[in-house]
């Protein structure tokens, strides 16, 4: 049996099992998504009278919760429902100030802060650039300086981000905060294992930025993977934050195998001094995952951050929280590629 929702008063018929947002599409109602898997949360509207399934808040902040807020993309509605646009989420103009070429496929750019623009180090917004184009991007930079920082991963023919490319001193529109957990918790003297692939360093950086400034006291451990030693785009920031802190070890995971031996360092960067056996910053060349889970980390005392290729992403908590961390303090940010587009109406 069908079921039937009013969008904006009108009323459309939804297939059994059918999603809102594929519902609406079927009709020609055309709902902005990106993901279509209830990460990115570009199809954010809100309920004004009825209840939305619990599973399409999930991951959505309180405060959107509180005004009916839920993912269109996560809806097969459960009972009567009537939903509008969502206007609830902060929105607002700013420009590009700063692109620079990180290595030959990441950019790090950086947006002036709205002066009301309130968010936590690691969570992601949406940028919108002139001609509508929308893609979520997370956050490196610490709340409270003139800039947000980015990093950027450039793809052919990519609609955002050879965009960017060029985009300096250009206007942008920014939406969010989005990301309810993926920044630094208050826990101190809890170890940290933030581990990510290409430009999914950029929150981890945030959240590792946000726990030096907070004087965390437990280890961090950061694993980065790419398949190139210039893909380690950031080492030379890390290694002073490495020769900076002693709880800090860096790994950096190579796949490419002429490029990275053991203990290896990327070109022109010096060695950071370490008292101990074994140096707290080494490029290695091992995947990512074989690498995290060889190390004899306390998973279970650990909260942490994984970020990247969404395949990874998810087999790196599977794999993680088999070894002992709680699902609870395992927090992702898989950076999920656009889902094709909806198929035509049916006439
Ligand atoms: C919550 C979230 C946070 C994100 N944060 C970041 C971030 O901080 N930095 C960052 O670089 N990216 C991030 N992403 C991914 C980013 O939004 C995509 O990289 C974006 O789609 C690329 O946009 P584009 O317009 O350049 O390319 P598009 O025009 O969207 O695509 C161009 C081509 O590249 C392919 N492509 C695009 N994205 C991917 C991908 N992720 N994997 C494989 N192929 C892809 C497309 O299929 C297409 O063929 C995030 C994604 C999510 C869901």
């Amino acid at each position: 049996m069908s079921t039937r929702v009013l969008y904006r008063g009108a009323p459309y018929d939804l297939l059994p099992g059918e999603t809102l947002l594929a519902g609406l599409a079927r009709q020609g109602v055309d709902i902005p998504s990106f993901c279509r898997t209830g990460v990115c949360q570009t199809c954010l509207v809100r309920a004004t009278s009825g209840k939305p399934p619990a599973r399409s808040q999930s991951g959505v902040s309180e405060t959107l919760i509180a005004s009916g807020c839920f993912l269109a993309c996560q809806c097969v509605p459960e009972g009567v429902l009537e939903v509008e646009p969502c206007h609830d989420v902060g929105t607002f103009s700013t420009r590009v100030v700063q692109v620079e070429q990180m290595s030959s496929r990441v950019l790090r750019v950086e947006l002036e802060a709205p002066a009301a623009f309130s968010y936590r180090a690691g969570q992601f917004v949406q940028l919108e650039r002139p001609g509508g184009v929308t893609r979520p991007y997370s956050l490196a930079s610490l709340p409270g300086g003139p800039h947000l920082e980015l990093h950027v991963t450039l793809y052919p023919g990519g609609a955002m981000s050879q965009w960017l490319r060029w985009a300096i001193h250009q206007p942008i529109t920014l939406r969010g905060p989005f990301g309810e957990c993926f920044y630094l918790q208050d826990e101190l003297d809890r170890p940290l294992l933030l581990a990510g692939t290409g430009s999914g360093l950029a929150p981890l950086l945030g959240v590792l930025r946000s726990a030096l400034a907070a004087g965390h006291r437990a280890p961090i451990h950061l694993y980065h993977g790419s398949s190139t030693v210039e893909g380690q785009y950031a080492s030379a920031e890390l290694q002073r934050l490495v020769a900076a802190t002693p709880n800090l070890r860096v790994f950096g995971s190579v796949l490419t195998p002429a490029e990275a031996k053991a203990g290896a360092q990327p070109p022109g960067v010096p060695a950071a001094p370490t008292k101990a056996a074994e140096p707290r910053y080494q490029l290695r060349h091992e995947p990512l995952d074989r690498l995290i889970l060889a190390d004899p980390l306390d998973f279970f005392q650990c909260r942490v951050y994984l970020c990247g290729d969404g395949e990874l992403v998810q087999r790196l908590r599977k794999r993680i929280y088999l070894s002992g961390a709680p699902l609870t303090r395992i927090h992702i940010d898989p950076f999920l590629p656009p889902a094709p587009p909806v198929p035509a109406p049916a006439r």
